[in-house]
Parts: C-alpha cells; sequence; structure tokens
C-alpha cells in the first residue's frame, strides 16, 4: 500500500465529473466525453496547481518554513495559486517572475499584486539561463534574515507535488467506478508534467481503467517524458513502495502551435464554441491547446478501442483574462 505524505485541505474536493452531451455530438465521434472539473478547485485556487500544493505546504509547515519561494512566466497559474495559497496560511511568499511586469496589469499578475507576494521580475534569457541560482540567492538572502524559504519548482512538478495528482486518480477511480466506466482514456494539459506524471503512477497504483495522455503546451514529447522520469526518481528517492509501478509517459505531441502562450485563430474559436456549448471555458494557454489536441486524436482514431474519454479540466482561466484579443465577443 502506498502511504501518502501529509496533506492540508485547501482544494474543494473531490471534483465533479460532468458528461459533455453536445461536445461529444459535435467531436466524440462515437465516443462518450466526460470532462472532470479541476476547474473548479476553488475560485483564486482555482486549477491544477492547488491539488500539488495541498502536499507541498503540509510539507513547508512541517518543516519550519516560513516562506514559499517559487517561478514562472508572468501570467503564471501556479504562482497565483502558490500567492493565496500562502496568503491563506499566513506564509510569506516570493515569486521569481519571467519577463518584465505585464504593463496591462490584468489576470494571474495582477492577483498576484493583490496577494501581497513578494514579486521580482528577469529578463527571460536571464530567467532561462540562471533559474536555479537565482532561486538559491534568494534562499540565502531568506536564510541570512533568519527566514527558511522553500524553493518549489516551476509548476510545482517533483517528487512532492505530484503526489497531488497520484491521491486525484484515486478520486478519479472512485468516478469511474460510480459511472460504470471500465475502460477510458484520460487526457491532461502537460505544461511542466507533474499532472502527467501523477497521473499516470496513481493509474497504476489504483488500476485505474485508463490510459493517461498528455498534450504538450510547450517543448517537444522527448522532453516531457525525460520530465516525468526525472519527478517519478524525485518521488522513489522520497517515498518507497514504487519499486512495481511502471511509468509510461504517453505524450501526444503536435499542438504546441507557435509556442508556449500564444494562441492561434483555431484556439480562440474553440474556446468561444465550447463556452456556449457547454457553458465551460478553456484558456489559451493550456485547456484550449490540450481540448484542441484532444478532438484532434479523436478525429484521427488514436483512442478507438475505448468509448469514454475523459478531459482532465486543469484550469487556467485568469489567462484568458490576461489574453483575450483573440476572442470577437
Ligand atoms: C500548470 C497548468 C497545466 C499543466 O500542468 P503541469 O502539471 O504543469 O504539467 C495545465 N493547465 C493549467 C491551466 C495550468 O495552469
Amino acid at each position: 500500500m502506498t502511504t501518502f505524505p501529509r496533506r492540508l485541505s485547501l482544494g474543494q474536493l473531490p471534483t465533479p465529473l460532468h458528461r459533455l452531451y453536445r461536445a461529444e455530438k459535435r467531436w466524440g465521434k462515437g465516443h462518450r466525453l466526460w470532462i472532470k472539473r479541476d476547474d473548479l478547485t476553488g475560485c483564486l485556487l482555482t486549477g491544477n496547481k492547488v491539488r500539488k500544493l495541498e502536499f507541498i505546504a503540509a510539507h513547508a509547515i512541517d518543516n519550519g518554513f516560513d516562506t514559499l519561494l517559487t517561478c514562472g512566466a508572468v501570467q503564471s497559474n501556479h504562482c497565483r495559486a502558490t500567492a493565496f495559497v500562502g496568503a491563506q496560511l499566513g506564509l510569506a511568499v516570493h515569486l521569481i517572475l519571467a519577463g518584465p511586469p505585464d504593463e496591462s496589469n490584468k489576470g494571474n499578475f495582477f492577483l498576484d499584486k493583490l496577494s501581497g507576494a513578494e514579486i521580482s521580475h528577469y529578463g527571460k534569457s536571464e530567467y532561462k539561463k540562471n533559474l536555479n541560482s537565482i532561486l538559491l540567492e534568494w534562499q540565502e538572502h531568506y536564510a541570512a534574515k533568519g527566514s527558511k524559504a522553500l524553493i518549489i519548482p516551476t509548476g510545482g512538478s517533483d517528487g512532492l507535488g505530484i503526489w497531488g495528482y497520484i491521491a486525484a486518480a484515486q478520486e478519479i477511480s472512485q468516478d469511474l467506478k460510480r459511472e460504470n466506466i471500465t475502460e477510458s482514456h484520460v487526457i491532461c494539459a502537460t505544461g511542466s508534467g507533474g499532472t502527467q506524471a501523477g497521473l499516470s503512477i496513481g493509474a497504476e497504483i489504483c488500476d485505474l481503467p485508463a490510459l493517461i495522455w498528455g498534450v504538450n503546451v510547450s517543448d517537444n514529447a522527448d522532453y516531457f517524458i525525460r520530465k516525468i522520469k526525472r519527478d517519478f526518481n524525485d518521488l522513489k528517492s522520497r517515498s518507497s513502495g514504487f519499486d512495481n509501478i511502471k511509468l509510461e509517459a504517453r505524450v501526444l505531441d503536435g499542438y504546441v502551435g507557435e509556442g508556449y502562450g500564444k494562441a492561434g485563430s483555431i484556439i480562440y474559436e474553440l474556446i468561444s464554441e465550447l463556452a456556449s456549448l457547454e457553458g465551460i471555458i478553456l484558456d489559451p494557454v493550456y485547456t484550449g491547446k490540450a481540448f484542441h489536441g484532444m478532438i484532434a486524436e479523436i478525429a484521427k482514431g488514436t483512442f478507438s478501442e475505448a468509448k469514454d474519454i475523459i478531459f482532465v479540466h486543469t484550469g487556467g482561466i485568469f489567462g484568458l483574462f490576461a489574453s483575450n484579443e483573440g476572442i470577437r465577443a
């Protein structure tokens, strides 16, 4: 049996599993389409990051950390979620952001500022080159002041954060039982790999009748297969009980488009269409591309052997408010 580390209760869990009746008529090709509503994990804590932060924050508190130090893009959902977890727990938060302040002051970045988090901006190339040393320098800075800062990696994806989606796989296992689903495909957006890693490991642990797939929104399949392996090895170095788990990372590559955070008209049109068809909002950075990838792969017949397809809605709504130029309202 797997022993879970301690977690705090921060997300509104379990999240619902809905059937998408009209979307499956439009794109399903005979499959039944479902959506796991991890966009409903909370208002300010909306999305997938809070599941990881439940374990990360418990670790921080149990080990005497008083500051959460993390990093990401200016419109990072992970940084916004970390900022509000910190505010809710009375922990200081310091965000290291790639690129200059968003002048329009929108979306996640706007919320970061409301949260009271300390924010430092670095040029994109310096950030890319020196992220680890920047984080370590800040950690030393806090140590010199008598504070203890926990470095949380990009997206909260490491051997600690991925427990959030191991636990989510258990939750999905209950969902599938309730709906009598015996064979399925589960699809999520992959940005730093932790969601896919946790779901893939969790699926093995609870014998989930599902194959897990990630649609990468940056880099490529090779990169994420390596990243997911690295997170799994980190998990094994911290916890026992995984020796018999065989991890397979299935990446659906080809849907990055112009690059991370850049969405074309196909994605914006899909966001509009799903909003009116099902009353569900996707975001241009992650879930819009993943949903697009899912329906493209359905059209190709990739999932032909199972009737049920489950899209994990990983959140991101504030990113839409930061970048909605592509939407005709
Ligand atoms: C971070 C994020 C993802 C990607 O999850 P990872 O665990 O980083 O791969 C997907 N969707 C949204 C909305 C996110 O914020």
